[in-house]
C-alpha cells in the first residue's frame, strides 16, 4: 500500500475525531488551537491575498484566470505539503480560500475540471493534487467534478525555462477524454501554481474546442518566473 494512502486514511481519521471532539482542531500550519477552520488567524495574516484578475490572450482568445494568493511563505508551504507530503489536509485549507474567491467573484460553473498530470506522474506521486483541490471544491459546492483531460506528453520542467520555452514545451500536451460531459457547459478549471498561464491556456483551449460554453481557471497561488 502507497504512503499516501496511510496518510489519506489518517486525514480522514483526523476529520471524524474533530467532529467527535469539536472545538478541537489546530491549525494545520503551526500547530495552534483554533474554533473553526484548521489555520489560524496568525497564519491567515500571513498569506498575501491576490485580488488580480489575470487575463491569458494569446490568438486572439482570452481566459480568466483567477488566483488566491500569490506564491509566498504560507501558501507556498500549504501548496508544497500537499503535493509532496500528502498532507491532505492542507488541501481543506486552501478548497476553502478557492470556495472564497469564487463567491466574491460570484464564478458561475456546473463542472469543475483539473490539471491533468500524465498517468506515469500520477502512479509517481499516488494523487493529483489539483484534483484534489478539485474535488474538494465539488464536495462544498455541490457541483460536479468531471475528469476530462488526459495530459498526453511528459513535458520538461518548467522550472529554468524562459516565456516562450514555456509555451512551446506545453503546446498540445493535454487532450479531451470525454467531450460528451463538457458539452455546453461552464466549466472551472483548477490547478495548484499559475507561472506564465501557458498550462491554464492550453487546457482551457481544448475544453473549449471540445464543445463547452464557457471556462474559467482558479490557482491556489501566482507566481512569476
Ligand atoms: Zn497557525
Amino acid at each position: 500500500m502507497g504512503r499516501w494512502i496511510i496518510k489519506y486514511i489518517k486525514y480522514l481519521l483526523d476529520c471524524i475525531l474533530s467532529i467527535v471532539y469539536c472545538g478541537e482542531y489546530k491549525c494545520t500550519v503551526c500547530g495552534a488551537y483554533v474554533e473553526e477552520i484548521n489555520i489560524c488567524d496568525e497564519c491567515r495574516k500571513k498569506i498575501k491575498f491576490c485580488k488580480d484578475i489575470i487575463r491569458i490572450e494569446r490568438a486572439n482568445s482570452e481566459i480568466i484566470c483567477y488566483s488566491v494568493s500569490y506564491y509566498s511563505n504560507i501558501m507556498a508551504k500549504l501548496i508544497l505539503r500537499l503535493k509532496y507530503k500528502s498532507d491532505f489536509a492542507c488541501a481543506d485549507i486552501i478548497g476553502s480560500f478557492m470556495v472564497k474567491v469564487i463567491e466574491e467573484n460570484a464564478i458561475k460553473f456546473e463542472g469543475v475540471t483539473f490539471v491533468p498530470m500524465t498517468k506515469k506522474a500520477v502512479k509517481k506521486r499516488g494523487y493529483n493534487q489539483s484534483r484534489i483541490l478539485a474535488k474538494v471544491i465539488s464536495e462544498k459546492l455541490h457541483v460536479e467534478l468531471i475528469d476530462c483531460l488526459g495530459k498526453v506528453k511528459e513535458t520538461k520542467d518548467q522550472i529554468g525555462l524562459d516565456g516562450e520555452s514555456r509555451w512551446k514545451n506545453l503546446s498540445s500536451s493535454f487532450k479531451i477524454k470525454n467531450p460528451n460531459i463538457i458539452l455546453n457547459k461552464n466549466i472551472l478549471i483548477i490547478d495548484d501554481v499559475i507561472t506564465t498561464g501557458a498550462t491554464s491556456y492550453y487546457c482551457a483551449q481544448e475544453i473549449l474546442n471540445n464543445g463547452a460554453k464557457k471556462v474559467s481557471v482558479l490557482t491556489a497561488a501566482k507566481t512569476s518566473i
